[in-house]
């Protein structure tokens, strides 16, 4: 671990307030060149692809002839219990680094190839799901970690270079960022007006009923009020929750089935696979309970119409503030008229 030291670490950014992570070491991990353009349909199994089954990943391991769901240690993780100690004398007082402790898995949704979360039966989501759910229990009991983010990138447009599906887990020894705001936030809500700040926007969202979805008995989808996406989509069950871990069997199949419902009608709303960067907002593990907290799934898609990416640029990375080019309740609208019983790309 020597070559990483140094290399290898958190800093900690006092103008944000926030953990940044260098992982400069990883410099040598897998990238498959530029994403091919090509007209012919992808095979189900690609002998280049470090993700499929029986194939070799770096370090030589070889991944199993998996068949349903396949996790494993990411082999050039991010965050690590090996990542090389900091020792504190290299911090100062404003200048603050430490370990890049944690453990990073990636967890393949399906051993073939070419399908989406969108194209798998529902079965097969719901699986995944469940899988979810069992790592943050895993997890939960896990010591030294505070937080565990779970996030699937899809796409080209938000820089996969392997579509095999898959998404990624973070288990880390501070909270993310997003999670601690929302929890401050929704804690000065409260104070303020004796109220749940989620169940005030989801009843407002219910009672405007312009940019919901999805819906079922357990789980709504919506484009809020204040998307800065023009797809950005949450997920949230009906029931409170601070995170998976009390989401019983019932509710949990409810939100599978409001997230494919989702995405499917994204990918038929441009007829084709709809790219987003999917997040599952959770509680942390650590100095709960949470009661203001409310787990959701997070979409982000980067189009804001075919072959169109929302590009952050001044305003956004220079500013902070998002300038939207749609109105949620039109893109609401459009995905909410489209029928995802009659997906067409089923596998
Ligand atoms: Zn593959």
């Amino acid at each position: 671990m020597n070559t990483a030291e140094g290399k290898w670490e958190k800093r900690w950014h006092p103008l944000r307030e926030e953990w940044v992570v260098y992982a400069a070491h990883r410099n040598t991990r897998p990238w498959h060149g530029a994403p091919k353009v090509s007209s012919q349909p992808m095979p189900e199994y690609d002998p280049a692809c470090y993700l499929c089954p029986g194939n070799k990943r770096v370090n030589d391991k070889i991944n199993p002839a998996y068949s349903g769901i396949f996790i494993f240690e990411n082999d050039l993780p991010v965050v690590s219990f090996n990542a090389p100690r900091v020792p504190s004398n290299h911090s100062t007082t404003l200048y603050r680094r430490a370990s890049a402790t944690g453990i990073a898995r990636v967890i393949c949704y399906d051993p073939r190839h070419n399908v989406t979360l969108a194209q798998m039966k529902f079965e097969k989501v719901l699986q995944v799901f469940k899988a979810f759910r069992q790592e943050i229990e895993a997890l939960s009991k896990t010591p030294g970690i505070s937080y565990v983010h779970i996030f699937e990138n899809k796409g080209q447009a938000v820089g996969v270079s392997n579509p095999h599906p898959h998404c990624q887990l973070y288990a880390t020894d501070f909270v993310f960022k997003y999670a601690e705001d929302q929890i401050r936030i929704a804690e000065k809500y409260r104070h303020r007006h004796q109220r749940n700040l989620y169940d005030d926007i989801l009843q407002q969202e219910q009672a405007d009923g312009l940019r919901i979805i999805a819906e079922n008995n357990h789980a709504i989808s919506f484009i809020p009020f204040f998307a800065r996406y023009a797809y950005e989509t949450f997920i949230f069950p009906k029931k409170p929750h601070q995170s998976l871990l009390s989401v019983d069997d019932a509710e949990l199949e409810g939100l599978a089935k409001a997230f494919h419902e989702t995405v499917r009608k994204m990918d038929m709303n441009f007829q084709t696979d709809f790219p987003y960067v999917m997040s599952i907002m959770q509680a942390p593990l650590v100095n709960g309970p949470y009661p203001e907290f409310r787990m959701h799934l997070w979409l982000q898609p980067p189009y804001r119409q075919p072959g169109l990416i929302k590009y952050l640029a001044g305003p956004e990375i220079g500013g902070g503030n998002f300038m939207a080019d749609t109105m949620p309740e039109d893109k609401a609208a459009e995905l909410r008229a489209i029928n995802a019983n009659h997906y067409p790309f089923e596998k």
